[in-house]
């Protein structure tokens, strides 16, 4: 794998996309708080080193609104209740990675799309900003808090939003393949791809509402392998890890 940049400009702001799955161990759902823990150290770790962080987080380890489509016989649930559902469990999410993070010594804001105000504060995009720039980890909860999209489209708009340099999107595997892995020996890793490209040969990287909006906007995406400890930092440092989609490859 090469060792060069991951982007050009020096990483200042980044958005942690985490995917509601690596909380909790693999083929199991709800919150394991070492895994949450584990998540949590590779934040602060980053944070102290004096980058911003903003944390999309997902909810699929509790609830997914698509599981309530009526085809899937979901009875008397109408689907954007469901996806309502699914927002709210991703404040859950988020509850449990604040205190993780600050039980680590990082101090924390947690905002919701959705209005909270017991549990956490609005999303107010200056004030989001205002907090990453005093080094406060921002977790963002409640996606976009508007129903039929998932936490990929939060991502991609709050690093818009917030003038993010990379979306880094944790996963499970090292980046993208041109199949699963796990099911096919014979795909493909690429370190690097254009969002041509990754359109050109539908791979899923992220939902394609998501997708779109991030190759409009020429926000680079890093899709990297969350259980390495070490990967977030390498990521910050310079280091090319997991596959890195941008708008053109580039030399440096
Ligand atoms: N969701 C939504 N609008 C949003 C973000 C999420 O309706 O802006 C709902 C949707 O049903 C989604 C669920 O919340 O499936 C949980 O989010 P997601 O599936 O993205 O979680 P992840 O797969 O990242 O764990």
């Amino acid at each position: 794998m090469s060792t060069s940049a991951s982007c050009c400009k020096r990483i200042k702001r980044i958005l942690l996309k985490i995917s509601g799955e690596s909380f909790c161990p693999p083929d199991s759902r709800g919150v394991s708080m070492d895994s949450v823990n584990h998540l949590a150290a590779q934040i602060v770790e980053v944070a102290k080193l004096g980058i911003e962080v903003a944390v999309v987080m997902g909810g699929g380890n509790i609830l997914r609104g698509a599981q309530f489509k009526a085809s899937n016989g979901a009875g008397s649930i109408q689907e954007a209740t469901a996806h309502y559902m699914g927002m709210l469990a991703t404040v859950i999410n988020g509850l449990a990675l604040q205190d993780a993070i600050e039980a680590q010594g990082q101090v924390t804001r947690l905002m919701t799309a959705i209005q909270m105000d017991a549990v956490a504060e609005p999303y107010i995009r200056r004030r989001a900003r205002r907090h990453l720039e005093k080094g406060r980890v921002v977790i963002l909860a409640g996606g976009t808090g508007s129903p039929f999209v998932t936490t990929d489209t939060a991502a991609a708009q709050r690093a818009l939003e917030l003038e993010c340099d990379l979306i880094l999107k944790a996963t499970k595997v090292d980046g993208v393949y041109s199949a699963d892995p796990n099911k096919d020996p014979n795909a493909v890793f690429y370190p690097e791809l254009t969002f041509e490209e990754a359109l050109r040969q539908n791979l899923r990287v992220m939902d394609s509402e998501a997708f779109a909006k991030c190759a409009e906007h020429d926000m680079p995406i890093m899709v990297f392998n969350f259980r390495d400890e070490k990967n977030l930092v390498r990521v910050v440092n310079g280091e090319h890890v997991g596959t890195l989609i941008r708008k053109e490859r580039s030399d440096c």
